[in-house]
């Protein structure tokens, strides 16, 4: 972690015990206890080894500010965002790293409408660590803690407001859950029963090592589901990352989809119910996204790529869905977060509504070919090459919230972004056919190599 510096895109991750240690989330807990000022607060985390350890870190650093800490235990991370809002806390504090390997983990900071604290607001929180501003309580106005265990059931109970209970139920669908191990294996099967469902569990037991599989849910780790869908006849495969926030579905063919084709059939069948509403998505989303919205009477609102961006932007023009092409589905009606057992409970409403398989939900949309790449780029060069680049790029059909995305006439389109991560910049690039969109990236490739030689 650089200096000043605590919180990535995805707020603090790191390593245990090398880049993130006990002695860390403490000073993490009274940063974060600091700036909420004696508050109540909620805390939970996900299924990682490490979990419970840095709970007890961070919980000891926020009661020595003398916020009062709700302590919830291992959960998903959106039914955590949820128990925030639901008891009305003032903030709340989730340990996670999501989808990284089982050696890392990671603290977030939640805003009391459950959403992920702002930059400005992270950026208050390092400069109370950094600077020592750490204000600690009086012996007799320390924190309280106290145990929440309802959080889990709460959340499942809010979820199934949002869908047809009678109606999924009727279709006795059986779905095979991947739950990678982790918190996803908490909730999804008991809301899926209470659906009415069939269910194959993968993966169930809660295990930090992740034994099963990462807890990535790419197509290369999604092997034993999709064939495991196929064995037994499933309608439906899911796959929830480390802290199911997200889900990538499998169709009854054993055939993976990437997130963006799924959420285009949560956007159709939204828009068909709700015309005339607004869809928050990244520029990194595939034009699937506009085209279904242009099909069924939706307004585009684009985004720079990162959830908490969509769920602010979502808050911001009062949006009911959003989502990012990774499986990170947003719908509002329940809360303008992340929610991977929400998506799933929608995707079955659908396959209800419409009696149609997802195989076929996804084969009527619009089609398109991905491909991906990369250039180096050192970082101190990063801004001055996407200067250049969008001079070269004056009057095109073009957006600039986040790098540079061209749509073209054909439909084909390329967004090309420095990464946050490292020194290098990515381009994603989509098209009608394999060939026009393998043509551009390897245009765009020369072309940030040919301004690259020249700063
Ligand atoms: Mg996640």
């Amino acid at each position: 972690m650089s200096q000043n510096k605590l919180f990535g895109t995805n707020g603090i991750r790191g390593i245990v015990n090398k880049e993130l240690t006990p002695d860390m989330a403490v000073k993490v807990g009274l940063a974060i206890g600091t700036f909420f000022g004696k508050k109540n607060l909620l805390l939970g985390h996900d299924a990682r080894t490490s979990g419970p350890m840095f709970s007890r870190a961070v919980i000891s650093g926020l009661t020595a500010t003398g916020c009062n800490v709700f302590f919830a235990g291992m959960a998903p991370t959106p039914a955590l965002q949820f128990a925030v809002k639901n008891h009305e806390m003032d903030g709340g504090v989730i340990i996670t790293a999501s989808h990284n390997p089982p050696e890392y983990n990671g603290i977030k900071a939640i805003w009391s409408d459950g959403i992920e604290v702002s930059h400005e607001q992270e950026t208050e929180i390092e400069k109370i660590y950094f600077e020592n501003k750490i204000q600690f309580a009086e012996w007799k106005q320390l924190g309280s803690v106290c145990e929440l265990p309802t959080v889990n059931d709460e959340y499942v109970e809010a979820m199934k407001k949002h869908v047809d209970i009678a109606k999924i139920a009727s279709k006795r669908f059986h779905v095979v859950i991947d739950a990678a191990n982790s918190v996803g294996g908490l909730t999804a099967p008991i809301l899926l029963r209470d659906l009415g469902c069939k269910i194959t569990s993968l993966n169930a037991n809660i295990d930090g090592t992740f034994p099963g599989r990462m807890p990535e849910p790419r197509p290369e780790n999604l092997a034993e589901l999709a064939n495991t869908v196929k064995a037994v006849g499933a309608d439906l495969g899911v796959a929830f990352d480390g802290d199911a926030d997200r889900s990538i579905f499998v169709d009854e063919t054993g055939q993976i989809h990437m997130g963006d084709k799924t959420f285009a059939v949560v956007e159709k069948q939204f828009l068909l119910k709700n015309p005339n509403s607004q869809i928050v998505t990244p520029v990194s989303s595939s034009t699937l996204i506009k085209d279904v919205a242009d099909a069924y009477k939706g307004e585009i609102v684009w985004t720079k790529v990162g959830s908490v961006t969509v769920s602010q932007k979502m808050k911001e023009v009062n949006a009911k869905l959003g989502g990012e092409e990774n499986g990170g589905v947003f719908y509002g009606p329940h809360q303008a977060v992340r929610d991977g057992a929400m998506t799933t409970a929608l995707i079955l409403n659908i396959m209800a509504d419409t009696g149609e398989k997802l195989s076929k939900l996804i084969a009527e949309q619009p089609q398109y070919f991905i491909e991906k790449g990369k250039v180096e780029c050192p970082d101190d060069k990063k801004q001055k090459l996407l200067d250049k680049l969008l001079e070269q790029l004056k009057g095109m059909n073009i957006n600039t919230l986040d790098g540079a995305k061209i749509w073209f006439d054909d439909k084909s389109a390329i967004l090309l972004r420095p990464s946050g991560t490292e020194p290098a910049f990515r381009m994603y690039a989509e098209a009608k056919t394999q060939q026009r969109a393998t043509q551009l990236i390897e245009e765009y490739t020369a072309k940030l190599k040919a301004i690259l030689e020249t700063i």
